[in-house]
């Protein structure tokens, strides 16, 4: 199985293309997608731990530990799940939490898992707690109770299910109900990308998709991709388009300026959405501190994309800040918006 089976939960805008940010539908992104660890760059102490745990399950022949990924989207939890069903040998099945409407369709999943196979929820955080409740003896016994009839005639059967291994994605963890994070034996955090490793993501997959990028044609694509390997290859293929049309084909460090300068996205990686949201806490809100609903109200956009897709790299750069009584732009905020800092926090 692959990853087609994935049920998509386009509520989410990309910040870049206005396409669904959290599943890659383009066959020409999946197929840059890594399937060994070879080929999966940086997050080194998560790819090491998850060696050791793969290598030491399959010593013991038993399924690895179920294994919880927490990060931003597009730093690339699901290719982990990818990369670990292909070091175990088994099938993967993908969902998401919103997508597991009734506990039926979670147990449809689980009933048809073979042994050693993976399932990967993305979205773990929006499972319905109904759902939720079966996960808790699936992943600690491999087993669910089926309840039939109603009031006094239900009986319950437990049902034996094959040992699998679960694989979580939140960009929530804080989401998460204690119940539900207390069963998974690994727990990691990714974190967004260094230069060096967005550099080289870039180098591999301009190689796969046979465009040629020079150093620092390289270089300036990373610092714009928001830390962020899904940014990378979309981004990626935009300059690809312009330097074909607008050059001689070659991406260079002109051409990604002038290519990305047209999609929006500044010297910082920061797109339009970004800079209206800086806008908002200064102009509207003196600088802030100002919560995210008020800030998502004057945006008119959802307070789950401002805190999933926005937010992180914002913080990360220290564009913005978060303190008990909300958020609050940095110094280097208004300066990156070419705003007076000093004459707006007397005003
Ligand atoms: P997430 O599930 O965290 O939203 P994905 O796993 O879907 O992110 O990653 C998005 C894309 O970024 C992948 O299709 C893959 O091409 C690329 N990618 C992610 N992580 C890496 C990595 N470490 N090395 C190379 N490419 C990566």
């Amino acid at each position: 199985m692959n990853d087609d089976t994935r049920i998509d939960f386009s509520h989410k805008q990309d910040i870049l293309t206005g396409s669904c940010l959290a599943v890659d539908k383009d066959p020409e992104i999946l197929s840059l997608r890594p399937t060994r660890f070879a080929d999966y760059i940086g997050q080194t102490e998560v790819v090491e731990a998850l060696k050791i745990a793969i290598e030491a399950a399959k010593q013991r022949e038993e399924p690895v530990d179920h294994i919880l990924f927490h990060g931003p989207p597009g730093l690339g939890k699901t290719t982990l799940a990818h990369i670990i069903t292909h070091e175990m040998g088994g099938n993967l099945t993908t969902s998401s939490g919103p997508s597991l409407e009734k506990g039926g369709d979670l147990i449809g999943i689980l009933t048809h898992l073979e042994d050693r196979d993976i399932l990967f929820i993305d979205e773990i955080h929006r499972t319905p707690k109904i759902v939720e409740e079966f996960l808790y003896s699936a992943m600690e016994d491999f087993a669910v109770d089926f309840v039939f009839d109603k009031g006094m005639h239900a009986r319950s059967h437990k049902y034996r299910l094959n040992r699998f291994t679960l694989v979580g994605a939140t960009t929530r963890v804080g989401l998460l109900s204690a119940p539900l994070r207390d069963r998974f034996g690994i727990f990691r955090s990714l974190d967004f990308y260094s230069q060096p490793n967005l550099v080289e993501i870039i180098k591999r997959s301009a190689v796969l998709l046979k465009v040629t990028i020079d150093d620092e044609g390289a270089t300036e694509l990373a610092k714009r991709s928001r830390g962020t390997p899904r940014i990378v290859n979309r981004l990626l293929k935009r300059v690809r388009d312009y330097s074909q049309v607008r050059a001689d084909g070659i991406i260079t460090k002109k051409t990604v300026e002038a290519g990305l300068s047209l999609e929006g996205v500044d010297e910082k990686g920061l797109t339009d959405l970004d800079r209206r949201y800086l806008k908002t806490i200064i102009e509207f809100y003196k600088g802030g501190p100002v919560g995210i609903e008020a800030i998502a109200a004057t945006l008119q956009e959802e307070t789950d994309t401002l805190v999933d897709v926005i937010e992180p790299y914002l913080l990360k750069m220290g564009l913005v800040t978060r303190t008990s009584s909300g958020r609050k732009a940095s110094e280097e905020a208004y300066k990156h918006l070419g705003l007076s800092f000093q004459k707006r926090m007397f005003q």
